[in-house]
């Protein structure tokens, strides 16, 4: 027996001597990673959001959930692309708009809330998910993801990602999951997807729903993601407001 064969069988029956680590089940690992966000999501807000004349959304609509996809490793990246942030920062004139768009759906429904997927996005996590889709081609890609070269408007703070759900928490159905990439996800192809038996009448009904209360906001949809919507054009965006790297 060599001395490095020493070595591991020591440190083998060391490791296996000692008591479970308190973190090892899922739940507790659940409850560390969400204390060490919130401790993130604080140093963060007060510092590079803030700074660059960002408000937490829930400034403007108190009620609403914030279920950050790219916060978790559930999304088409399979990555975790924020780390411990998971909170959702928008400029002013967005969270206005938003809080316009609340009073809107209060009035259609005064059971249902926003559910917030994404919001501000900085540049540096853009190029991770940008990298993420290598396998799709240039085209292709840039129906889902803006070319971080050319910017995102969630870049500037002026694009979110929403849904709407009940007051228990359930996500209303809308026909897909959230970063869908396919037809069935696209707004323009609803009446067409109804007809083929792909979408519901209930389906389409909550997007409907959805689309009414932000484009009466003052938003405006995003042709392939029935979950996108920008506050203003990425033009305007790049005149008045800088993106976050
Ligand atoms: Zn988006």
């Amino acid at each position: 027996m060599n001395i490095s064969t020493v070595f591991i069988q020591a440190y083998l029956s060391a490791l296996l001597s000692q008591p479970p680590s308190p973190y090892a089940g899922p739940a507790q690992f659940k409850a560390l990673k969400q204390a060490l966000k919130q401790v993130e999501e604080t140093r963060r807000a007060d510092g590079t959001f803030e700074k660059h004349g960002l408000v937490n959304v829930l400034d403007a609509v108190p009620d609403a959930y914030i279920d950050i996809k790219y916060s978790d490793t559930l999304n088409f990246t399979a990555t975790d692309v924020y780390g411990p942030y998971c909170a959702c920062h928008l400029l002013p004139v967005v969270t206005d708009k938003l809080r316009v768009a609340d009073s809107l759906l209060k009035k259609e429904n005064p059971e249902l809330r926003f559910v917030f997927y994404d919001c501000t996005r900085p540049v540096s996590v853009q190029e991770r998910m940008w990298a993420s889709l290598r396998h799709i081609s240039l085209n292709e890609r840039g129906r889902y993801l803006s070319n971080p070269k050319n910017h995102s408007v969630h870049n500037y703070g002026a694009a979110v990602d929403i849904a709407l759900a009940d007051t228990s928490g359930n996500v209303l159905d809308m026909g897909t999951t959230f970063d869908h990439f396919g037809p069935e996800a696209y707004p323009y192809m609803e009446k067409t997807l109804l007809m083929q038996g792909k979408l519901t009448k209930e389906q389409v009904n909550n997007r409907l729903l959805l689309r009414k209360v932000m484009l009466g906001a003052g938003f405006r949809q995003q042709p392939f993601e029935w979950w996108h919507y920008n506050a203003m054009g990425r033009p305007e965006a790049k005149i008045r407001y800088n993106v976050l790297y």
